[in-house]
């Protein structure tokens, strides 16, 4: 088995190859380590090897290991996993990033609870691109209405939008949604000034994600392996 340090080199070499074979600039893209179900020490590892960026989807989880980790000063957090209304308090409170923005109620309360002394709470609309009744996310129509109310809040700044594209083999389906979700970024990069976010792509479809413009890909077995039961 390798190391975490040696696994999250070889996640680098590989986004750095796709940023190249889409002929996109070397470091276009960031590399978020999605740490959920995974010890503290794994991310104190990745972290050694020089990782700052962790995306975790689970509340209670992550507010242990946020706890547990806070004498690393520079790390960033994104949450990422699917927001009930009562839990946006914590989730303002504690996370620099949110990636799953999908209902106006929880963009007004992460907005309102988001404290005063802290910068504005970096919001992505989650996008639910497949269509998949299962999948959370706005519809591509609730975007631009949802983008508008985030861009008048001044606890939030909008930086994009995030999916999770269908698990599915058929290579032309998810092209087709990739471009959706590529073109609904270029709408909104075009009407406000913050956004610089598309943040897609994981373990599995990673290349095929920068190759649509991802600047932000989300790698949990690809750095850690397996997830761990909870
Ligand atoms: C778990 C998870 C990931 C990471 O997935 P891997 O396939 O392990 O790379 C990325 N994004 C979200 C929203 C996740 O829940």
């Amino acid at each position: 088995m390798s190391t975490i340090s040696e696994s999250l080199q070889t996640a680098y070499t590989r986004l750095r190859q796709a940023e190249l074979s889409a002929q996109r600039t070397s470091e276009s893209v960031t590399l978020l380590a999605v740490s959920k179900t995974k010890p503290v020490e794994q991310l104190r590892a990745a972290y050694a090897s020089g990782q700052r960026q962790f995306g975790e989807n689970y509340l209670q989880e992550a507010l242990e290991k946020i706890a547990e980790l806070n004498d690393l000063e520079d790390l960033i957090w994104h949450f990422i996993g699917p927001i009930q209304s009562n839990k946006t308090k914590l989730i303002a409170e504690s996370f620099e990033w949110v990636h799953t923005v999908c209902r106006e109620k929880i963009a007004n309360r992460l907005n309102d609870q988001r404290p005063d002394n802290m910068p504005p709470l970096n919001v992505c609309i989650q996008v639910n691109i497949s269509g998949e009744a299962s999948k959370s996310g706005a519809t591509l129509k609730e975007v631009e209405s949802l983008a508008e109310l985030i861009n008048q809040k001044p606890q939030l700044k909008l930086r994009g939008v995030m999916a999770i594209p269908e698990n599915t083999g058929d290579h032309e389906k998810l092209a087709a949604q990739f471009i959706k979700l590529s073109d609904c970024f270029d709408t909104l990069k075009n009407k406000y000034a913050d956004i610089d976010t598309l943040s897609v792509g994981m373990s599995q479809d990673l290349e095929l994600a920068v190759q649509h413009g991802s600047t932000m890909v989300r790698l949990g077995t690809a750095i850690f392996g397996s997830r761990d039961n909870k």
